[in-house]
């Protein structure tokens, strides 16, 4: 079958594309391509648009996680101190008021697998905890350094093709730049091979700010445990990266139908799919699961 060209205009690799795209071609399909077919109102359109906005558990405590940080570092920066109860409150609120509508929101649960109490408790302790280490424990580490951003979507360009970062902390200390990555679990959202993220934020300062390699440091702190991994790269690593980047984008962009895009069924990964409800092989692989 035919497909529209439209999503080739809106073409940028990012990390999550590049995840997409190496977990199951038919999710990334439904997620930018199809999803640009027909006309705004067309019912199968918007029901693509639709599913493409449930949430993944995982996906929505890292969110909230991330959003308190944000609103406490921006607090921080404004002369106000970080506050662990109000962040805490942020994430409660949030979080339980999200979980109540979890048949509209909530992929599992749209998809037919919500879940159950203990695990609603596990998460949300588990949300309070990562944000307590946050306030209390790690962002003391940042008292004497420059902040020059955070949580800040930026981009770029490799050969014409758009490069999508976004990152979570920039900071500066005697010409040193630290950019960081705060991970919230190690499922889901944060399911991400680091070192292609790192990478790209290392060529985004450097192709952007002009700085070399050996001014940045990547930085991957763990909410969960305080620990924190350092990556330093070489101009050689970037090179690398930024001819990494431009491979898989031609190999994203040298689809020409949609035979070029075949599911990889598998349950775990489908019940977490937000087009499950619209996916032959993903139907397949659960109600064999049910039949059990
Ligand atoms: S339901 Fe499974 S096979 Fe279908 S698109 Fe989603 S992940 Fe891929």
């Amino acid at each position: 079958m035919s497909m529209n060209s439209f999503w080739r205009s809106k073409f940028a690799w990012s990390n999550s594309r590049h995840n997409q795209w190496a977990e199951c071609k038919k999710q990334y399909y439904f997620n930018n391509i199809k999803k640009y077919d027909g006309l705004p109102n067309d019912p199968g359109r918007e029901l693509l648009w639709r599913l493409s906005e449930l949430q993944k558990m995982p996906f929505l405590k890292g969110r909230l996680i991330h959003e308190a940080v944000k609103h406490q570092i921006s607090n921080h920066n404004a002369g106000r101190g970080v506050d662990a109860d109000i962040a805490k409150n942020f994430f409660l609120s949030q979080f339980d008021s999200t979980v109540k509508d979890m048949n509209l929101v909530i992929t599992e649960a749209a998809n037919g697998f919500p879940p159950g109490e203990k695990e609603i408790n596990d998460i949300r302790k588990d949300g309070i905890k990562q944000i307590e280490n946050f306030c209390n424990i790690i962002w003391n580490n940042y008292k004497g350094v420059r902040c020059l951003g955070h949580e800040k979507n930026e981009e770029f360009f490799l050969d014409g093709i758009k490069v999508r970062i976004k990152y979570d902390l920039l900071t500066e200390k005697d010409g040193m730049h630290v950019i960081t990555d705060w991970k919230t679990g190690s499922s889901g959202f944060d399911d991400v091979d680091e070192n292609i993220q790192i990478g790209t934020y290392f060529t985004w300062l450097n192709k952007t700010n002009g700085i070399s390699a050996g001014m940045i440091k990547g930085e991957v702190v763990y909410l969960k445990s305080c620990d924190t991994e350092i990556a330093e790269k070489t101009d050689a690593d970037i090179k690398k990266i930024e001819e990494f980047i431009k491979k898989d984008s031609a190999e994203m962009l040298s689809v020409r139908s949609e035979e070029d895009f075949p599911a990889s069924p598998e349950p775990k990964r489908c019940i977490g799919c937000n087009f499950l409800s619209v996916c032959k092989e993903g139907k397949e692989v659960i109600s064999s699961l049910k039949s059990q």
